[in-house]
């Protein structure tokens, strides 16, 4: 008899302990369910537990992007910088595990390799690649969006003498560039952020970039007593604000004006305040500027008018000017990143032109020449929002496959659930708006959805929740239609696949805002759960 056979099923088992895996843990406690939570790490945090590279750092306000649900937590918590870095996040993730009591159900080291249902006896079996099972009427999948690292199949990758590192696996006990000719890949959200720490420690560092991107400052802060303390004081109406909000975040005024709709000195002025903000919410100071190639040329002219004063020498001002639409790759936050490359230790080597050709013995070889290098850092990103999931093996009715259901991309009704996969809930899923937001404010929605769902199927005495296929199709064009209102799938980005060879280009999130979609996710259970098959 083997293990699954030996225990009674769970009611359900979530995979991953990262911020949305740790509320629907107690979430499912306090509906009185048995629950597990699988997580590959030893210990949790999920996408803050593994991103420890130097300056990681949310871009997201520390204020913001933490859970709403318990009030005396957000009262007691103590940000204390304006963005907070990744030990603190850490830190916080920790506490919240410790305060609800959450380890004891929590197996830690257990990487899923497969989920397989069970039609008949209507469950779901998990195997880790340990070798252990788990069985539950429910599965909940608590990835991420952002937690496969993409390591491009570079030749002789192997073959490095140095050591090599990815910013998304960066190792526990840190590390020490002090003397080492290093070189970073990569200069999205991981790289700028990455690069001028490493700047200030190695002997010499090689940037090589084949995408010069956006980025505005952080300005981050420490974060004063009395402006937490006037904030706390009104924390349910900022909360409430978030969940209405385009994108998750109180803070971002709201735009409503078009940038063509006033004089240039005006916008000039609106995008230096921007600047001086430091903060994400830029491209939307205006209604437009993701929607119009014409608005979003004075966003995106702005910054590089920006990074031609800020960089030095010219010729390295140009190299580092971006060519594409400002926000349609996620709009980067820094803290003195295009400044590092006025470091005499510094040289920016451009491989949009004279790719890498290989990783060899000594260094980096591009088609131009070679670097010797001692260190590799691999900022090079995450097979994003469907990487985790189709990592695992995931059987539905019939034995079929998720890999090959979402072969053409990914397909699920309102990013919740995917037809042909009873009982099974997506935390952030493809086709909600994850990534397009402050994810804490979409976990939480999801979370609560699902927990709601579930009470609602105990209540009704319904066994299996599917969603229904036309539903879905319908879901897929509306997520469509959402994006291609905006400019978004005019980049080359990770939000559509572009950064993993081989990935189908399908623009994955919802781009139709938190609020709207909250709006939609409510109104279908108060239409008895439109789209979706109970039985
Ligand atoms: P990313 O935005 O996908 O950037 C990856 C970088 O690696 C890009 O510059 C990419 O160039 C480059 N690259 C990939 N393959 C390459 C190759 N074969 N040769 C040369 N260059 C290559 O990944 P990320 O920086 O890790 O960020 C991913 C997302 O994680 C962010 O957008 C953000 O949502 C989140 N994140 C957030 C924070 C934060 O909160 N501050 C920090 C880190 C990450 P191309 O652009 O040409 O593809």
């Amino acid at each position: 008899m083997d293990e699954t056979q030996k225990r009674e099923p769970l009611d359900v088992v979530v995979i991953g302990a990262g911020f949305a895996g740790l509320y629907m843990l107690h979430k499912l406690r306090a509906l009185g369910m048995k629950a597990v939570v699988l997580e590959a790490a030893e210990n949790v945090g999920g996408t803050w537990y593994w991103n420890r590279y130097p300056g990681a750092r949310c871009d997201v306000e520390s204020l913001e992007y933490s859970y709403s649900f318990d009030d005396a937590l957000q009262q007691e918590w103590h940000w204390s910088e304006r963005y907070a870095t990744q030990p603190e996040l850490l830190r916080y993730i920790n506490h919240v595990a410790d305060r609800f009591d959450l380890r004891r159900d929590i197996r830690f080291n257990t990487r899923v390799a497969s989920a397989a249902r069970d039609e008949q006896n209507n469950l779901w079996t998990l195997s880790s690649e340990g070798g252990e099972t788990f069985t539950a009427r429910y599965c909940i999948s608590a990835v991420g969006c952002l937690s496969l690292p993409s390591l491009p199949a570079f030749k002789g990758r192997d073959s490095f003498a140095g050591r090599l590192y990815h910013t998304g696996l960066w190792p526990r006990e840190g590390v020490d560039f002090t003397g080492l000719r290093v070189g970073v890949i990569g200069t999205g959200s991981s790289g700028v952020q990455v690069i001028p720490h490493i700047a200030q420690q190695a002997k010499h560092l090689h940037v090589f970039q084949r995408t010069p991107h956006y980025s505005v400052p952080a300005k981050n802060r420490p974060l004063d007593p009395g402006e937490t303390a006037r904030y706390k004081a009104r924390y349910p109406e900022h909360r409430e604000a978030a969940r209405q909000s385009a994108i998750g975040i109180a803070g971002f005024p709201v735009p409503t004006q078009s940038a063509l709709e006033v004089s240039a000195e005006e916008r000039t002025e609106a995008y230096g305040m921007g600047w001086e903000r430091g903060s994400t919410g830029y491209t939307r100071i205006y209604t437009d500027i993701l929607k119009n190639e014409v608005a979003n040329a004075t966003a995106s002219d702005f910054v590089k008018m920006r990074i031609q004063q800020v960089v030095r020498d010219p010729a390295v001002a140009t190299r580092l000017t971006p060519r594409y639409m400002i926000g349609t790759k996620r709009l980067c936050l820094d803290t003195q990143y295009f400044e590092t490359y006025n470091r005499e230790n510094v040289v920016l080597v451009d491989v949009s032109e004279a790719p890498i050709d290989q990783i060899t013995e000594h260094g980096i070889r591009t088609t131009a020449r070679e670097y010797e290098l001692d260190a590799i850092v691999m900022a090079t990103g995450f097979d994003a929002i469907t990487g985790a999931l189709k990592g695992i093996d995931i059987r539905g009715s019939g034995g079929q496959s998720l890999a090959q259901k979402w072969e053409a991309g990914p397909r699920a009704y309102l990013g919740l659930m995917t037809s042909g996969f009873p009982n099974l809930f997506l935390i952030t899923g493809p086709g909600s708006p994850s990534v397009l937001s402050n994810v804490v404010t979409s976990i939480e929605q999801h979370v609560e959805w699902i927990a709601d769902c579930l009470a609602h199927l105990r209540q009704h005495g319904i066994a299996r929740m599917d969603a229904d296929l036309a539903a879905e199709d319908r879901w897929v064009q509306t997520v469509n239609e959402a994006a291609n209102a905006t400019l978004l799938p005019k980049g080359n980005s990770w939000y559509l696949g572009a950064n993993v060879e081989g990935k189908p280009r399908v623009f994955m999130p919802y781009a139709g805002g938190v609020g709207n979609y909250r709006v939609v996710c409510d109104q279908v259970v108060i239409d008895g759960y439109r789209g979706f098959l109970l039985s």
